[in-house]
């Protein structure tokens, strides 16, 4: 961005301008968390709540047609933000419950519940789920519970010291057949049926090579699942040139409202799919003894759905898409290359990667994007993360502390908590500057020099 345009992108966000802690500046830096909302994603949700409000696919009055219609072109402002067609958009309550509609789809084709079609999805004993050590509780225990559910193992990508992907192990050599006896199978093997991972780590912000483990999920036939919370918001993506099958963001970290998120799946797919919630609006024909289901993505949109949520984040999805998704990932890409100099503070480490480098040819369709992103996460020596958090909130800076959801990946590293500054379209290079001052204070506000 321009200084002027980052001016104008600030200025579209109301709640910037609020002073915290007796008039101090907001810098707000837990972006990754939540991101703040844009005027025009407030407005498109009163103006529906003002003139529109009515609920969706039913009722045959003006207001009814009016709401639908939103519903529907909101559906398609989300799809045209990561190259996809509306009908691949399924409305879900968030990024957690659009993983836990898949990994709940598989049981029930597992239970026999998705006939013929759904015999492909279905799971069991000797069959394995590969995960990441990277990855958010939401992308986590889902898996566990559909293994434990299915008596399929639950395997993961080990995460190396730079906080990247350790793929060292993941596939055998085009040559082989199979691991040599007494050797363990490659992470991802002929009993692989389902990888899913997150595109950008929450904690390390570090982003994985989507077509690499895509390529070696399809070389088995097995599904991808892919979490792209922290890279819809942050950098191009385009799921069909990915080529994943499946794959979940949420509405509130992409400058939407809470309450929303989209679970996108490829058409055959969620033709396939067991449904999964059910109730009202997903049928065709009910009886006392059966139902037959809507096509998809109504197929899984039980109930009266969130439809001034849903219009909020298809503003949100063009809001972004007019200042180019481009233009946002490069100018992130400063903001993390500052971030990253907290590496210089005596006493500081940062859990990740601590460079912003490129993604090279290798990585297909993503080539030239950052590799990471402006979510930096760290620990100050002798200091707690949540006295680190104190410290900078009183003087306004809102940072996360914690296991930000992910205690396997803060296990790995043999720590409990971090804390994390994460950045988004609206940071400055200023905001950034005087949290780097206010942690370089730190130690010493505890006595630790
Ligand atoms: N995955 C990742 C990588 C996340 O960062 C988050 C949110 N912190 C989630 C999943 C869960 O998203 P939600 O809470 O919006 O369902």
């Amino acid at each position: 961005f321009t200084a002027a345009e980052l001016t104008a992108v600030r200025a579209d966000f109301p709640l910037l301008g609020r002073t915290v802690r007796d008039g101090k500046p907001l810098v707000y830096l837990d972006s990754a968390a939540t991101s703040q909302k844009p005027q025009v994603v407030l407005d498109t949700e009163v103006d529906f709540y003002e003139k529109r409000n009515a609920a969706v696919h039913r009722g045959a009055h003006a207001l009814a047609e009016e709401a639908t219609e939103a519903f529907e072109r909101a559906r398609e402002q989300v799809a045209a933000l990561v190259g996809a067609s509306a009908g691949e958009i399924v409305w879900v309550p968030g990024a957690t419950a659009g993983i836990n509609l898949v990994a709940t789809g598989l049981q029930n084709a597992t239970l026999g519940r998705g006939g013929a079609a759904g015999a492909r999805f279905a799971l069991g004993p000797g069959d394995e789920i590969l995960i990441t050590e990277a990855e958010h509780h939401s992308n986590l225990v889902p898996w566990q519970e559909l293994a434990a559910r299915t008596g399929a193992t639950l395997r993961w990508i080990p995460v190396g010291q730079d906080g990247r992907l350790d793929l060292s192990a993941l596939s055998a050599a085009p040559s082989g057949a199979g691991a040599p006896a007494g050797e363990v199978a490659p992470l991802i093997n002929e009993r692989t049926k389902v990888v899913a991972f997150a595109h950008v780590s929450n904690v390390t912000g570090a982003v994985a090579p989507v077509a690499r483990i895509v390529a070696a999920a399809r070389a088995v036939g097995a599904l991808t699942v892919l979490d792209a919370c922290q890279s819809v918001p942050h950098l191009p993506v385009d799921l069909p040139a990915l080529e994943v099958d499946f794959a979940v963001f949420s509405g509130h970290k992409m400058l939407g409202p809470t309450g929303v998120g989209a679970l996108y799946g490829r058409r055959e797919l969620l033709e396939a799919l067991p449904v999964v919630p059910t109730g009202g609006s997903m049928v065709e024909v009910v009886t006392m003894e059966s139902t037959t289901f809507a096509p998809p993505p109504q197929k899984f949109e039980a109930g009266t759905q969130m439809v001034a949520q849903a219009v909020g984040m298809g503003a949100a999805a063009d809001y972004l898409r007019e200042l180019g998704m481009d233009k946002v990932a490069a100018h992130e890409a400063e903001l993390a290359a500052e971030l990253l100099r907290i590496a210089e503070i005596p006493g500081i480490r940062v859990i990740g990667p601590t460079t912003v480098g490129v993604l090279g040819a290798e990585a297909g369709p993503d080539a030239g994007l950052p590799d990471r992103v402006a979510a930096v996460s760290f620990v100050v020596d002798d200091v707690h993360a949540h006295d680190v958090g104190q410290v900078l909130d009183d003087q306004g800076i809102a940072v996360r502390v914690g296991h930000h959801c992910a205690q396997p990946l803060h296990r790995r590293f043999g720590i409990a908590a971090t804390a994390r500054a994460s950045a988004s379209v609206y940071t400055t290079l200023d905001e950034v500057i005087a949290f780097r001052e206010a942690l370089g204070g730190v130690r010493a506000f505890f006595g630790a020099e």
